[in-house]
């Protein structure tokens, strides 16, 4: 009688196949502990009513074969024995899972996995710590910072205090941080062309030990922005503004540059021409003006508010906005964008957040913000985003690829997660722009930000990878392809994640194209 169990039929094809090689092993074994342990494995196996014990005991034959060439009949198990544990295990499981299945595809594929995050796991909090995990040295900066400024509590919790105390001369930076004398000179030189601006706030999150911190870059203009100057390419508003306040180059969705302040200035600025030379106070005209824009053009259906920052308008201002839109029939949805949350989030009150939530019950609120670096993300401005997130429809991330901030996978894998960790959406990760030849120095190829991009698909959640775009005139998507080609009606794909190629049959065209469903045919 061959040793093949009746009931063979019985079991799957991943699992006859592993039994098949299981049992090409040799048949003896004199190593007595080893018999032991696998006579404990295959006790608990049989007397349990679980599934790990028979997964433990398979693992386990699998690795002596692999390791040492020993079959089951070493031990004294027969094909029948295995055969009859098989079928406990499949159903013991409610999706009647084989053990070839589970042993043999299933757990290799998630070891396999679980290795490609070994890397990030171990580097993330050391190459890309988060403003939650360098909470402690942030609240001893606060501390220091409010005595050199002589803040009170009150001023440091208000963002009235935090304007009012806000950092823009080199003399106030360089007593709330230690900075190398160089830097000082640089930065005192460079501040006569471009504006400096730090909420005390935002200052707190520069480490100044650690060299080219990603807060004080973004933050503190350096002598590259001097050096860089050339030709500058018109800004924005200039080939893009129809109207007072707008700029438009898509059909149905226009911004409405609603101020040119910010509560703090970034190196890296798009709007550099506009933002931070001077603030200015537009009247009411200009609003109402490019309200009029808005209502005359009937296919215009969502409005961007920005600036500058929108949180920096006073609440009575951005409710007026707000309210107008929603009264506009064809408006069908708003955006806010801001960096306050991250820059001075104590702006974040409950009137704030009710005039959100008014609009919000009206017709959607997006706010639209910018986080490049996991170090941005504190308790408080997690708190101002989770507060945000309960009265807005969604709250997005816009982040620039920046160099030395976020500009590998560790760094964007790390800003990703820890934002959705706290209720804000990756959206669209910007090239940074050629247009300004100040920030030359802050550019990442276009290649490096795909392979970025292209590393978190299968690695990290779907909706944490944002989608990443040059803007050119409009946002232009830089995605590549994982389209190798086509073959006999296949498209060839690559997997992001570990380079394998799989043929995916395409849909049949002739089907497609001339048969009609069923309940329509004559
Ligand atoms: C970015 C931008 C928008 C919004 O683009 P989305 O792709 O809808 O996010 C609209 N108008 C202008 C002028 C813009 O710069
Ligand atoms: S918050 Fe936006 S508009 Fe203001 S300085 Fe930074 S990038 Fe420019």
């Amino acid at each position: 009688m061959p040793d093949i169990s009746d009931r063979d039929e019985d079991i799957d094809i991943f699992t006859r196949e592993f039994f098949d090689t299981l049992f090409q092993g040799n048949e003896t074994c004199e190593d007595t502990n080893l018999k032991t342990q696998i006579n404990d494995l295959k006790e608990a196996a049989l007397t349990q009513k679980l599934t790990r014990p028979i997964i433990a005991l398979f693992s386990r034959l699998k690795s002596l074969l692999e390791t040492k060439t020993l079959s089951p009949k070493a031990f004294g198990l027969s094909r029948s024995d295995l055969t009859a544990l098989a079928l406990k295990h499949e159903n013991i499981d409610e999706h009647d899972v084989s053990v070839g299945g589970r042993v043999c595809k299933a757990l290799p594929i998630v070891e396999e996995a679980i290795a490609r995050v070994d890397d990030y796991l171990l580097a993330k909090t050391e190459q890309a710590p988060s403003g939650f995990e360098l909470w402690d040295s942030i609240r001893e900066t606060q501390e220091k910072i409010k005595s050199y400024l002589n803040m009170t509590e009150d001023d440091w919790n208000s963002y009235s205090g935090q304007i009012k105390h806000c950092i823009d001369s080199v003399e106030d930076l360089s007593k709330v941080i230690d900075l190398p004398e160089k830097v000082i000179r640089e930065v005192t030189h460079v501040t006569r062309d471009y504006r400096m601006r730090l909420t005390p706030y935002y200052a707190s999150l520069i480490q100044a030990s650690a060299a080219n911190d990603p807060i004080l870059l973004q933050s503190v203009p350096t002598g590259e922005m001097v050096d860089n100057v050339g030709i500058e390419i018109p800004p924005v508003a200039a080939d893009h503004s129809p109207a007072r306040l707008i700029d438009q180059f898509y059909p149905r969705v226009v911004t409405i540059k609603a101020t040119n302040m910010c509560a703090m200035y970034c190196t890296h600025c798009l709007r550099l021409a506009h933002i931070g030379k001077k603030d200015r106070i537009y009247t009411e005209l200009a609003y109402e003006e490019a309200l009029d824009y808005i209502r005359s053009n009937d296919r215009i259906r969502d409005i961007l508010i920005t600036g500058g920052d929108s949180f920096v308008l006073p609440n009575k201002i951005l409710k007026k906005i707000l309210t107008s839109l929603d009264e506009i029939d064809h408006v069908k949805m708003k955006r806010l964008g801001t960096r306050i949350p991250v820059t001075a989030p104590q702006r974040v009150d409950n009137e704030l957040l009710d005039i959100l939530a008014q609009s919000n019950d009206k017709k959607p609120v997006r706010v639209v913000t910018q986080i490049n670096t996991a170090q941005e993300m504190t308790p408080m401005s997690g708190d101002a985003f989770k507060r945000i997130s309960k009265n807005v429809f969604a709250v997005l991330n816009q982040a620039v690829l920046l160099k030395g901030i976020n500009d590998t996978q560790i760094k964007m894998w790390k800003l990703c997660e820890t934002i959705q960790e706290n209720y804000v959406r990756p959206y669209y990760l910007f090239n940074c722009s050629y247009r300004n030849p100040q920030f030359t120095h802050f550019r990442v190829p276009v290649e490096k930000g795909r392979d970025i991009i292209e590393s978190m698909y299968g690695n990290i959640s779907g909706d944490a990878i944002p989608r990443y775009i040059a803007t050119a005139g409009g946002k232009i998507p830089l995605h590549r392809g994982n389209v190798q080609g086509n073959a006999n009606g296949d498209i060839i794909l690559k997997k992001p994640w570990n380079g394998e190629v799989v043929n995916y049959p395409d849909a049949d065209q002739s089907i497609y194209e001339n048969e009609t469903f069923a309940f329509m045919k004559p």
